[in-house]
């Protein structure tokens, strides 16, 4: 089934998404179960679509240019190569079944320093609140992400559509 966000028109009244703004836009509990799965948070009816050209799976479409994004979650397989070729930075893999209490979240980051793996962070949430530490996994950055490191933090898995960023704990 395909998911996708509603245009939220009063997005523009403080910035912060909210969990309701991007109900439309998540996968199932069934699809979550399964593993890693793009949730992809664009709600504004902007002319973009690098999403649907970076899935090689055919996962991501958009019918008309300023449409939002609509995601197969059937057909996403969790790979991670549409996060970093968003220019809204609105593409998030969120795998709530990676341990028994932790979930992980990837997610493009562009400003530096880029987190090393194994950095202990703090997890914020849409906010900008800190919400809880964010163990770095893994990082993906280098000429073919064109500026934009993709960033995989394990989180407790309740926070898995909570934390969307991260920064680091002495900028508290
Ligand atoms: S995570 Fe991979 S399969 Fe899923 S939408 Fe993104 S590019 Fe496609
Ligand atoms: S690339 Fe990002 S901003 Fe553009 S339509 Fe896709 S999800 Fe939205």
């Amino acid at each position: 089934m395909a998911v996708g966000c509603k245009n939220i028109m009063d997005y523009e009244r403080d910035g912060i998404l909210r969990e309701s703004d991007i109900s439309g836009a998540m996968p199932s509990a069934a699809r979550f179960e399964k593993g890693p799965v793009a949730v992809i948070e664009c709600v504004q009816n902007i002319p973009c679509n690098p999403c649907v050209h970076a899935c090689p799976f055919g996962a991501i479409t958009v019918g008309r240019i300023t449409d939002t994004p609509r995601l197969d979650c059937g057909k996403c397989t969790g790979c991670g190569k549409c996060v970093a070729c968003c220019p809204g930075l609105a593409i998030f893999i969120v795998n709530k079944v990676y341990s028994a209490d932790e979930a992980t979240v990837s997610m493009p980051y562009e400003f530096i320093p880029v987190p090393q793996k194994g950095d202990v962070w703090a997890g914020i949430d849409r906010s900008g609140k800190a919400v809880c530490n964010a163990r770095v996994v893994r990082v993906v950055s280098g000429e073919m992400q064109d500026g934009t490191s993709v960033i995989t933090i394990a989180i407790p898995k309740g926070l898995a559509m909570e934390v969307r960023n991260i920064k680091r704990k002495e900028a508290d």
